[in-house]
């Protein structure tokens, strides 16, 4: 079940957490993994480890965006799965967000997730064949969180973003969906604090951060062929956390 022998994917900020953990599960299932990310020496190095390769990424530029996806179909002959992981979560209040922090976080995590699957979707239109999988988050779309207001617009716009385009490749045997995942252990959470990660930790009913491979089965079940049915959907990765309970359990 789940296989993807033979078939070729690019993971974009796939040098470190959450899109190290999609590629390598996808590397798993037979898939060759290209990893797309502006970390070209970590990039380089998980390409190495999972016998794939490594394209230089910058999301947030369209040229760039183009390039990479040229330079994966001329390498490998196709591209049928794009896991469009890239994503920025610095924190700011609303009393001291600039535009520039506002413009920063929409840049990299929707016009840069936009145009890095407007690039993927031409060769996947070609083939008649394509499976995108956005890396969403449960911020945004279903919860919130001080600090992190530009943070959870991108991550609810990219839900919306996937709706209609979704619709718009159906006939084309392209498939759009997301994965939302809770708290990761990554560098990136890392990097929010101890006493952030300890509120989270608590936050979820089995007390136990998720991990990059977590959503990387979410992430390669929705990149199967096996599918092909679902489009424009959501699975939800978070071990509870966002479970009402019950006032009289
Ligand atoms: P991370 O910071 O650990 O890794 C992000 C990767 O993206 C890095 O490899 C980085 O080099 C790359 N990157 C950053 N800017 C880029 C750009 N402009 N172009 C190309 N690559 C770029 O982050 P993570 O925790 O693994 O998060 C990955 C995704 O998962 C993000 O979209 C994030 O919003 C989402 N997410 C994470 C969590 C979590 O708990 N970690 C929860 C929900 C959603």
């Amino acid at each position: 079940m789940f296989r993807l022998d033979g078939q070729v994917a690019l993971v974009t900020g796939g040098a470190h957490g959450i899109g190290r953990g999609i590629a390598s599960v996808l590397h798993e299932a037979g898939a060759m993994v290209v990893i797309g990310d502006i970390d070209r020496e970590a990039g380089e190095q998980v390409a190495r480890e999972l016998g794939g390769q490594f394209v230089c990424l910058d999301v947030t530029d369209a040229a760039n965006c183009q390039q990479a996806v040229a330079a994966v179909t001329e390498r490998l002959g196709r591209l049928d799965i794009l896991c469009s992981n890239t994503g920025i979560f610095p924190q700011a209040s609303l009393a001291e967000m600039t535009g520039d922090d506002w413009d920063q976080v929409q840049s990299v995590n929707l016009k840069g997730m936009f145009q890095i699957v407007q690039a993927a979707l031409v060769p996947m239109r070609q083939q008649r064949y394509g499976r995108v999988v956005i890396t969403s988050s449960i911020t945004g779309p279903i919860t919130g969180f001080p600090g992190w207001s530009h943070y959870g617009a991108s991550k609810a716009g990219q839900l919306g973003f996937m709706r209609s385009a979704a619709l718009e490749v159906a006939k084309d045997g392209i498939t759009i969906n997301a994965v939302m995942p809770g708290n990761v252990l990554t560098e990136g959470l890392q990097a929010q604090g101890e006493s952030y990660l300890a509120q989270m930790r608590a936050a979820v009913p089995t007390h136990q951060l998720g991990t990059p491979e977590d959503i990387g089965h979410a992430a390669c079940f929705l990149a199967s062929s096996e599918a092909r049915y679902i489009t424009g959907q959501q699975i939800v990765v978070d071990g509870g956390q966002i479970l009402p309970e019950s006032p009289d359990a």
